[in-house]
């Protein structure tokens, strides 16, 4: 094995990112080294890319991208037991202390000092990564390379959607992003009555509704009250899943949701928003932000789902070498894409 490996760098602390030559990370105690195999974009990856403000803030420059990943264990540090080299295995890329209350506490995702791999710890947009052996899924046979290269975002939409009792509901995704969809699949094979989804891009409805939703609306020329009416629902959606972090989408499902209703916040907005509180208030709203996934509860549900029918495979739209990553992060921004793959292999 040669000591450098190709590598998609933030190397500069500027908009791109290149294609670079880097040492192979080396496992440490505990650690896991891994054989990249596929990898997905995230809309983290494009924040990194285009160097907004909250990435300037973030991310430390050199910098390794990339979190969204699988491949098989190459080698193991010392110390690490249970895992074998060869298993093919994804990641959970947020890494956590182990010493803060929730660590201890067993919620490791509300720990206080995790790091995030290629965001603040070297990523997986690479041939190899190191990430602790705690934090290393072995994939269970019967998920596709493809699909395990997106359980990070499908943990997300799994994470969400099963926040609250969605069970002969009426539910209402804002944003029709990969994960949104994604969503829409889950609570679709859970057993959700009607599932609403808006977007401003006519592609990614397509895909809604291919994944599962009842009725999906343009919000630049659709209202929701006459689908609402349409579906025959005349006090509301039940559960709420905001997953766009667009402000007049977080309010337009406060307007909609029946009194009790129950909303849970993926959606990640640009900055702070104004909301309607007298909509949570007067209706007794029950907001739950969500942040990652359950680790590792999140990933056993999204595996068991995926064994019991479950099936996400069309999420991925483009596939390209690593080497096409101009290309491939050109299509994330266009937005006419669920899942964008790159392989190393
Ligand atoms: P994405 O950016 O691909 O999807 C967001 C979608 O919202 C887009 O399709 C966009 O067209 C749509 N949108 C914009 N304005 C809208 C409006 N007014 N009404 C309805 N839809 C509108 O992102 P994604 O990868 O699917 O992720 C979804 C969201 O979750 C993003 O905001 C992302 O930053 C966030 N996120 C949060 C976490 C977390 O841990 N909380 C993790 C991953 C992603
Ligand atoms: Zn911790």
């Amino acid at each position: 094995m040669s000591d450098t490996m190709k590598a998609l760098v933030k190397a500069e602390r500027a908009p791109g990112l290149w294609m670079q030559d880097v040492p192979v990370p080396v496992p440490g105690v505990g650690d896991v080294l891994i054989r990249v195999r596929k990898t997905s974009i995230c809309g983290t990856d494009l924040h990194i890319h285009h160097w907004d403000a909250w990435a300037q803030q973030t991310i430390p420059v050199p910098m390794v991208v990339g979190h969204e990943f699988m491949g098989e264990i190459a080698g193991l540090g010392a110390g690490v037991e249970g895992l074998e080299v060869g298993q093919r295995v994804a990641g959970e890329g947020h890494i956590t202390c182990g010493h803060c209350r929730n660590c201890k506490g067993g919620r490791r995702e509300f720990c206080h000092n995790h790091t995030g791999v290629g965001v603040t710890r070297p990523g997986a947009f690479a041939d190899y990564v190191v990430i602790p052996a705690q934090n290393v899924f072995v994939v269970p046979h019967h998920i596709s390379d493809d699909v395990a290269a997106v359980l990070d975002p499908l943990g997300n939409a799994t994470h969400t959607a099963l926040r609250f009792d969605v069970v002969g509901e009426d539910v209402l995704i804002t944003g029709a992003g990969p994960i949104g969809i994604l969503a829409a699949a889950i609570v679709r094979h859970i057993g959700a009555r009607h599932i609403v989804v808006t977007d401003v891009n006519p592609y990614r409805l397509g895909m809604a509704k291919a994944h599962g939703a009842s009725r999906v609306v343009d919000v630049r020329t659709e209202q929701l009250g006459p689908v609402m009416e349409e579906l025959g629902m005349s006090e509301g959606f039940d559960v709420g899943l905001e997953m766009s972090g667009a402000e007049s989408a977080f309010n337009q499902m406060l307007d909609s949701m029946n009194h009790g209703g129950r909303i849970a916040i993926l959606g990640i907005p640009a900055g702070p928003m104004t909301l309607d509180v007298n909509d949570v208030i007067f209706k007794g709203l029950e907001l739950q932000g969500i942040y990652g996934r359950r680790i590792f509860e999140t990933w056993y549900k999204m595996s068991a789902m995926l064994q019991s029918g479950l099936d996400v495979g069309g999420i991925v739209t483009h596939r390209l070498p690593a080497e096409c990553f101009a290309e491939a992060f050109d299509i994330v921004h266009r937005g006419e894409c669920g899942k964008v793959i790159l392989d190393w292999a």
